[in-house]
């Protein structure tokens, strides 16, 4: 194979078409459409109402093995195959993939926008700004940290009566409660409507949220990797003596309200959802929510365009939503269900030549298949024609007992030459994510991502073995060194398999949600992990049964582990077994609607390294053009 330029070499070299043309060519009309600047644009939501009686085009998710740190292709993958489908077999085709966080941009990992001749353009853009939706999640998110310090400041400085009246203050002689202000007194039982008529106890109620401190779950968020700002004081002013307390920050999109993006469906649905969300609990062991801080409207506010997905292009001009980018282990890792939504009507215009929607789940599979089964599917009500699973040599031989990788130090020799006994020992890793698949009832393509010192033997030896474990098909594609003519392959076996009329199995769950959340919790580490079981600390059982009291039993599980080992911990390679997987804690999402139990420390602010990737970004001082990304 001849060399590669590098990523951004390859971005810039090629112009992308202005996206008014990309939307015309796949049937938005101009007033669906807000252009930010040439090349990218909004997308209006009201075009879901003009193709409601559309049929969707085919759904396929593109998910991965175990990886090793530095990736093993799956956006690049998502973005080749749009590319292969949209651009060489013509069929409508659409990527949908999530805004990378500046975090990774600027750390090790990079930007996520795919690599060599498999990229979205302007690749810069799609990196860093994008049309804001990561700031205006930031904004929200803060806004309610300050709504609910600044709640606890007053209440700690005015008496029942000050508050109420200031709570619900007299405007030209008549006193009347805000519209928010019913749901806290319906959720309080309080049944006077006339804010004259609360007796003392009610007032104390309802002006007081009287929350706990030690119980705040709520960070600040920034969306730099600053390891400085894990544990914080703030409360440090004169003004605020003696209210000092312990906080931190996360990255911005770990925040709770970018995982509401995602998972939104309609404007009021996330205006619900930002509402619910839960803060803290309160002395009274209520839990305390936006919407009882009086902020929920205020943040969908912020958030009112950032919940409109976003128009990009692949380098062969086929369309791209780029769309809410929620954290893969504490939160779900998957693209916005809205993206998907209007992809997949765009993608069913012509039904004698069905498009696909190519949309990507973060982490191996059993992180971000089993949270777009299980989470995702459960809440849009779409369910995959096909799942994607992509396959490297370097992890499986890394599976194999191959050397660490770390990125920034050169991969060892196993790596770059044939070795068949290592990858041959590395590849249950890949059929366990297979099998489990199959176990959700979806058609299975394993898709080997080639690299260069892949041998011929070893390609051949990872897709005899995928098909022994039961994939439908087993492809090496080519679409980082060929771009989309390189993925053809790939796509036929993806449009055969997804077209081809077998009685398709049922859509399954891994699990009900109306039963209790340790057994979910359960489910998910037998089927997907292979554990043995689980153990819940004291500290999860209590967490456990306070959430079934409050009401929030019924949610799906969202697990945050590790990405790189099938059980909690990183270092367990291959397909381990005969683990027990210990929950330290259970935490709860109540607005994106997810429990979280956390199966290991888990970091929601990364940290930068000792060279970190942005020692390579600069301007190119004659052209104005960045320089460095990757
Ligand atoms: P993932 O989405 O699984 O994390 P990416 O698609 O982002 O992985 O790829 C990770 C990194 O590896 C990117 O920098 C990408 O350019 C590079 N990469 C992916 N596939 C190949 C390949 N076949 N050959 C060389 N580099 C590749």
């Amino acid at each position: 194979l001849e060399k590669v330029p590098s990523d951004i070499e390859i971005a810039v070299a090629q112009t992308p078409k202005p996206v008014t043309l990309l939307a015309e060519e796949i049937g938005i009309r101009p007033d669906e459409l807000e252009s930010y600047g040439k090349y990218k644009a909004k997308v209006e939501l009201s075009i879901l109402d003009r193709l409601k009686n559309r049929k969707n085009g085919k759904y396929v998710l593109i998910s991965g093995i175990t990886p090793t740190p530095l990736g093993e292709g799956k956006s690049t993958t998502t973005i080749g195959l749009a590319q292969a489908i949209g651009a060489h077999l013509n069929r409508p085709a659409f990527a949908c993939v999530r805004q990378p966080s500046q975090g990774p941009t600027f750390g090790i990992k990079g930007g996520a926008a795919g690599g060599g001749y498999s990229q979205v353009i302007p690749m810069d853009e799609f990196n860093l700004h994008l049309t804001g939706d990561i700031h205006a999640v930031s904004a929200a998110n803060n806004l309610l940290a300050a709504a609910l310090d600044r709640r606890m400041f007053h209440e700690a400085t005015q008496t029942d009566k000050q508050l109420y009246t200031r709570l619900v203050p007299t405007v030209k002689g008549v006193r009347a409660f805000a519209p928010l202000m019913f749901k806290r007194l319906q959720k309080l039982g309080i049944t006077a409507t006339d804010p004259n008529a609360l007796n003392p106890d009610e007032i104390n109620r309802f002006a007081r949220l009287d929350i706990d401190p030690d119980t705040i779950t709520w960070n600040r968020v920034v969306d730099t990797n600053d390891r400085f700002l894990r544990k914080i004081v703030v409360g440090k002013g004169d003004a605020e003596k003696g209210m000092e307390r312990i906080t931190g920050f996360d990255i911005s999109v770990a925040s709770e309200c970018m995982a509401v993006l995602a998972l939104s469906t309609d404007l009021k649905d996330m205006r619900e959802r930002l509402g619910a969300m839960v803060v803290a609990t309160s002395r009274r062991g209520e839990p305390v929510t936006a919407d009882d801080i009086g902020v929920g409207g205020a943040l969908a506010v912020l958030m009112k365009d950032a919940i409109k997905p976003n128009l990009m292009q692949t380098l062969e001009g086929t369309p791209v939503f780029v769309h809410a980018g929620p954290f893969a282990n504490i939160a779900h890792g998957n693209s916005s269900i809205l993206a998907d939504r209007i992809a997949l009507k765009l993608a069913g215009a012509a039904p004698g030549n069905v498009g696909y929607v190519l949309t990507e789940g973060g982490f191996g599979a059993d992180m971000g298949m089993e949270k777009f089964c299980n989470i995702k599917c459960r809440v849009s009500g779409l369910y995959p024609d096909a799942v994607v699973i992509v396959a490297t040599t370097r992890a499986l031989k890394m599976h194999g007992g191959g050397p660490e990788v770390t990125p920034g130090k050169p991969l060892a020799d196993t790596y770059l030459k044939e070795d068949l006994d290592i990858l041959g020992q590395g590849l249950g890793n890949l059929c366990r994510h297979v099998e489990n698949a199959k176990k959700f009832g979806v058609k299975v393509v394993v898709g080997v991502n080639q690299f260069a010192s892949d041998s011929p033997a070893e390609l051949e030896l990872i897709r005899t073995r995928a098909l022994e474990a039961g994939a439908d098909a087993a492809v090496v594609s080519n679409h980082w060194a060929l771009g989309g003519a390189g993925a053809q392959s790939l796509a036929e076996a993806v449009v055969a398999v997804c077209e081809e009329s077998t009685d398709s199995p049922q859509f399954k769950f891994t699990y009900e949600l109306d039963i209790p959340i340790a057994q979910k919790i359960e489910a998910i580490a037998r089927e997907i992990y292979r554990a043995d079981g689980i153990e819940l600390s004291e500290l999860a059982k209590t967490q456990v049964e306070n959430y079934e009291k409050q009401g929030y039993g019924g949610l799906p599980i969202c697990m945050a582990k590790t990405q790189y080992s099938f059980s909690h911990d990183p270092k367990l390679k291959g397909t381990p077994s005969g683990f027990t997987v210990p929950i330290r804690a259970v935490r709860l999402s109540a607005g994106a609607g997810f429990l979280y139990p956390l199966l290991g420390d888990m970091q929601t602010m990364p940290g930068l390294g000792t060279r970190p990737g942005f020692w390579e970004v600069g301007l190119d001082e004659e052209t104005g053009r960045v320089v460095g990304l990757f």
